[in-house]
């Protein structure tokens, strides 16, 4: 299975669905791996708007 990423949020996973915003529209290519721990006490997550923790791609195309 290959790994992919959510277009609107950016959040890394391996299913057709994004399990974060619900968005079907994934892309399997992407660059950069971003992974938050803590989004609340990290920048660059809110920069990216990022509201949970897991596995984001910086670009996804
Ligand atoms: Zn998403």
């Amino acid at each position: 299975m290959s790994e992919k990423a959510c277009r609107e949020c950016h959040i890394i996973s391996y299913g057709n669905v994004c399990p974060s915003c619900k968005a079907s529209s994934l892309s399997d290519d992407f660059t950069g791996l971003l992974i938050i721990f803590d989004p609340k006490g990290s920048a660059i997550a809110r920069t990216m708007k990022v509201k949970e923790k897991g596995r984001y791609a910086l670009r996804v195309r």
